[in-house]
């Protein structure tokens, strides 16, 4: 196997990944923030998370993957006190929707799904930390981040910041490139908002903070990637790199990835142009969320997608083309005995060209156009031999485990008889999601749903475990 190689926006190089302890990768994705369901360029972000995850594990690493659920943050606070509600209550469905467009994109469940108001305490050491070591200051209640107090501030944005002008304050989440000044860690309590009384008063934290606090919480001060897409380069991540490193004095994060986003039409995505799409809409226009998968799955992430329903379309008859070959393949290897044709060696030769130019492909950042281009020539180089004759009943088995060895990573086989695990813990941890916010309603709809689906579930004490009715 040759080395799998990432591009690390820290470094601005194709690197060889491997991870700070053999064998074992520590992962963090910055989660959905939930004011709305998961737009497709969301989704599109949260998929190939997944997908590297997947191609680690396929080269036999074991991979802790946590992702965060910001749902404390301006505008769910803005949009809860519109709605009349507390951020608890309007923020519920939404995390559930996340967990259910999840399930149905196939993507797997991380490891855990911290958020951000389950980790005040956390948050608060973090700040002390800062203060130890002099990088904050308080004004008017707030705690800030004394940009101008960390050298390496700007290296993974490339951002020039002017130190002169210290002290100055961005209150706000978010806000432009120009604007790179001192970043609020903790916000002094306003009228109509959450707050927590803590020893930095009362208040709530920063956006920025929460990721910093929870990755290092559960997966230690330095670990091995983090990702998310362009968009959070700056300032979102280049401030959890000032508020880790500030308090550790470590290295943060070894790998930095980030993903193009997804536009429509050539577009940007924007409410004003009415054309930002959640799964459950795709759906409601009659495509299936494999079809979704497999247009967003084969743009390798570090290139722009340029959704259009035509994709949908295409990816339609891209699966039509896959399952085809899989019925074929089934019958081959059944209508015979395996002995009926000799093999004369070129299905071997087929299928070792496949799981070397798939391998090359998902090693080079994972170029998932390589990797489908791959499999489409395997489906037509075959489809040619099993024409010729050429294919035995022994050959055709061989390729369809030379496709189930690829499954775990691309997953867009159609599953006929059996439901996916993935989309069972995805489900599972949906229903979960549903319970905490005490929405039994839709906890129980969930527990149908997998019912429906022959999945039983069973409440133990070491957590919920299923099996198949
Ligand atoms: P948010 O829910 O806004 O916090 O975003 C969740 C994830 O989706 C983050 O990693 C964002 O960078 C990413 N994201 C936001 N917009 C897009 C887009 N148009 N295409 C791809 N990813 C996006
Ligand atoms: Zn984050």
């Amino acid at each position: 196997m040759s080395d799998l190689k990432l591009w690390n926006t820290l470094t601005r190089e194709l690197e060889t990944f491997a991870p700070l302890v053999p064998g074992e990768v520590r992962m963090y994705s910055c989660g959905p923030t939930v004011y709305n369901n998961p737009h497709i360029g969301n989704l599109r972000t949260f998929l190939w998370s997944d997908l590297l995850r997947r191609y680690l594990e396929f080269r036999g690493l074991r991979v802790r993957q946590v992702m965060n659920i910001t749902d404390v943050e301006d505008k769910i606070i803005r949009n809860a006190n519109a709605a009349g509600k507390d951020i608890d209550t309007y923020t519920a469905p939404f995390i559930v929707s996340f967990h259910e467009s999840l399930a149905l994109l196939r993507i797997r469940p991380a490891d855990s799904y911290p958020r951000a108001t389950e980790f005040i305490p956390q948050m608060v050491d973090l700040v002390n930390q800062l203060t130890s070591r002099g990088h904050t200051y308080v004004a008017d209640g707030s705690t800030y981040f004394k940009v101008a107090s960390l050298p390496q501030y700007g290296r993974l944005s490339q951002v020039e910041i002017d130190r002169s002008s210290e002290y100055s304050r961005i209150e706000n989440d978010e806000y432009e490139k120009e604007s790179a000044r001192d970043f609020v860690l903790w916000k002094a309590k306003k009228e109509n908002e959450p707050s927590w009384q803590t020893e930095l008063g009362e208040g709530r934290p920063g956006w920025h903070l929460e990721c910093s606090a929870m990755s290092m919480q559960l997966l230690g001060d330095t670990f091995d990637i983090h990702t998310g897409a362009v968009d959070l380069i700056f300032p979102h991540h280049e401030n959890e790199i000032a508020q880790s490193e500030g308090a550790t004095g470590k290295t943060f994060v070894r790998y930095w990835v980030h993903g193009e986003h997804l536009n429509i039409d050539a577009q940007k995505m924007s409410k004003s142009l009415g054309n930002i799409y959640s799964l459950p809409e795709i759906i409601e226009l009659g495509h299936d969320p494999l079809t979704l998968r497999y247009a967003l799955l084969s743009v390798p992430h570090r290139t722009k997608l340029n959704f259009t329903m035509q994709s949908l379309d295409d990816a339609k008859s891209a699966l039509n083309r896959i399952e085809s070959f899989l019925i074929r393949l089934d019958e081959l290897s059944k209508s015979a005995p395996h002995d009926a044709k000799h093999s004369d060696g070129h299905a071997d030769q087929l299928i070792g060209r496949f799981l070397i130019d798939f391998e090359s492909a998902m090693d080079d950042d994972l170029n998932t156009a390589g990797a489908f281009g791959a499999l489409f020539s395997l489906i037509r180089d075959a489809n040619i031999a099993i024409d010729a004759g050429r294919i035995s009943a022994g050959d055709a088995e061989g390729l369809k485990a030379a496709l189930m060895k690829i499954d775990p990573v691309l997953d867009i086989f159609p599953k006929r008889d059996t439901v996916l695990a993935a989309e069972i813990e995805a489900l599972i941890e949906a229903r979960q999601a549903a319970r905490k916010s005490r929405n039994f309603a839709e906890s129980d709809r969930i527990r149908d749903e997998l019912l429906a689906k022959g999945i039983m579930l069973e409440d133990t004490a070491a957590g919920v475990r299923w099996r198949r009715k």
